[in-house]
């Protein structure tokens, strides 16, 4: 029980204190994970991804919009508009939400692309990120919130680097399923 949490061979990091009553976490092995416990409260750290949504935004002209980060991590850099899921709710209203607060817009339909793992911050918390494709006729984005600036980009001529690492493969299902005509 006194074993290193921070030397267990795991490259995600661990809270050192329980965030419920402040205790030092000693390490616990839970099915065959060493995991950090409080042996005041119980609770263990287990590490669970946070969920976040990303909505690549399609137009009629097959141009897909991107945003420009407006905060840390990652400022400057080209981001498929999304964010962190609230408590309370569905894949789908947290998407719908960050949308509205990043561009303006109201989506109708989403397209569930899929989901991939990733780290977010200095902290290289995990996170699950959720895809999902939405199509836009006639509305116009206006960048807000989180979002420095929205440009639409080419499908063939998409940035050479995003903010994070999974969103390339994002991009490519996206690209994949407008281009294979599916809807
Ligand atoms: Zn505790």
């Amino acid at each position: 029980m006194d074993e290193d949490v921070t030397n267990i061979g795991l490259q995600l990091p661990f809270h050192k204190f329980c965030p419920y009553d402040g205790t030092a976490l000693e390490c616990v092995t839970d099915h065959g994970r060493a995991l950090p416990h409080c042996t005041t409260c119980g609770y263990i750290d287990y590490q669970n991804p946070r969920p976040a949504v990303a909505v690549i935004i399609c137009n009629n002209a097959g141009q897909l919009l991107l945003a420009r980060r407006a905060a840390e991590p990652k400022k400057g850099w080209w981001d498929i508009p999304g964010g962190f899921m609230e408590p309370g709710e569905s894949a789908e209203q947290s998407a719908r939400r960050e949308i509205t607060e990043e561009t303006g817009l109201t989506l109708e339909k989403l397209e569930y692309l899929g989901s991939l793992p990733d780290v977010y911050g200095p902290q290289a918390v995990p996170t699950i990120n959720l895809c999902f494709l939405a199509r836009v006729a006639d509305q116009t984005p206006i960048a807000a919130d989180d979002a420095a600036a929205l440009a639409w980009f080419d499908c063939d001529h998409l940035p050479a680097q995003m903010a994070f690492a999974h969103q390339a493969t994002m991009l490519r299902w996206a690209v994949g399923r407008i281009k294979g005509g599916e809807s």
